[in-house]
């Protein structure tokens, strides 16, 4: 991976580079940012530049042995931890499924946990990285660099380490060996321990300009009117994710979801929506926090409706269609208990909240705002 191959985030590279070049180098840098803005892309360009023999001014060569060996995540100094399934009798370390992840992050290498979830066939079951992970660290830091360089210890997803696996590498962290650096790739700080992020320098990934990202997904999808790619990189919110999930229609699907959701939860229809709730609770973790993030931006366009500022609103076709009827719906009161009720609900499912309980009281309160004569009843 070269900076090249990332998407936008001039200034961020440029200052990456500056550094290094300057000799700059901190012995552990955290870099975080929002799910498809490159937060690992960024930590492997720098590690691949890090490696590389013959390092350029804007990237590194991508010509020399070590570039080649990167360009396969196959140099022998780049160590690599990243969250697992714990399995019965399979080991409990990174290596066993080094080349699965190998594999998946070359495929894309803006992957989140539910594409690596999804790779590993593990729908809902937890990834984690628990103390055999440290083990295992500690035991390859300890070796000497085999090509004389610098060594790299990447966590991606930091934020799903077991506080034994933290405390057990605080030490190595905060004073590893002459020439190895730690590079950690992840999206949430709050669930990390402070005495990890105190160890660590923060490099703050933003979320991809719209522009780019239009720009990105034209390359991607060739076939893709360019008025469309700026209308979903307006909408993705700087998510590479999310913008290559409408470009591939996959949105049609979700926007049926809430629709349908929506209206069983209205007409207070229980039995369908405990058949929703049943769905949702397969979906994993990051498309739930994708469909809470989408009934915000549909309730907000609804808003945009009700107060006539037509010129705002990013809907078309059905979606359109919905907000219409939607909008109608909701006074100034409803709206805002909505959107209270599902900026709560994501910000639950980002501390891992049971996705059933969750989604079946979010179901109730939402028919409860939306019709609310039941108050009275
Ligand atoms: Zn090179």
């Amino acid at each position: 991976m070269q900076f090249n191959k990332i998407i936008g985030q001039a200034a961020l590279k440029a200052r990456l580079i500056g550094n290094i070049r300057e000799g700059r180098v901190p012995h552990a840098q955290f870099f975080l940012g929002p799910r498809g803005s490159g937060v690992l892309p960024l930590a492997l360009a720098y590690a691949t530049y890090l490696f590389c023999e013959h390092p350029g001014e804007g990237d590194s060569c991508g010509r020399c042995n070590a570039c080649k060996m990167m360009a396969k995540l196959a140099h022998p100094d780049l160590n690599m931890a990243f969250p697992i399934f714990f399995v019965d009798k399979k080991p409990r370390t990174c290596d066993y499924y080094t080349e699965d992840w190998r594999d998946a992050v070359l495929e894309e290498p803006y992957l989140d946990a539910d594409q690596w979830r999804e790779r590993l066939k593990g729908e809902n079951k937890q990834l984690r990285m628990g103390v055999d992970i440290a083990g295992e660290m500690l035991r390859k830091l300890s070796l000497k660099a085999f090509r004389g360089g610098w060594k790299v210890m990447l966590i991606w997803l930091p934020e799903m380490m077991d506080p034994l696996m933290a405390n057990k590498i605080l030490k190595v962290l905060e004073e590893p060996a002459p020439g190895t650096v730690f590079l950690l790739a992840g999206h949430t700080h709050d669930r990390i321990l402070p005495t990890i992020l105190s160890r660590t320098q923060l490099v703050k990934v933003p979320a991809l300009d719209p522009g780019e990202l239009a720009s990105a997904l034209q390359e991607r999808y060739p076939e893709l009117a360019s008025e469309t790619a700026r209308h979903i990189a307006a909408r993705s919110e700087g998510d590479l994710l999310e913008a290559m999930a409408m470009a591939e229609g996959r949105e049609e699907e979700v926007f049926v979801f809430l629709r349908d959701w929506l209206r069983a939860c209205y007409a207070g229809k229980m039995g369908e929506v405990v058949a929703f709730t049943d769905y949702f609770a397969k979906m994993g973790r990051e498309k739930q926090k994708g469909l809470m993030r989408y009934a915000l931006y549909v309730i907000r366009q609804a808003l945009l409706q009700r107060q006539d500022l037509p010129q705002l609103i990013a809907s078309f076709g059905e979606e359109m269609e919905f907000v219409r009827k939607f909008g109608a719906l909701l006074d100034a009161w409803a709206t805002e208990g909505l959107r209270r009720a599902l900026e709560e609900a994501h910000a639950q499912l980002e501390r891992n909240a049971n996705p059933k309980v969750l989604f079946l009281d979010l179901s109730y309160a939402l028919g409860t705002l939306m019709r609310p004569e039941r108050h009275l009843a």
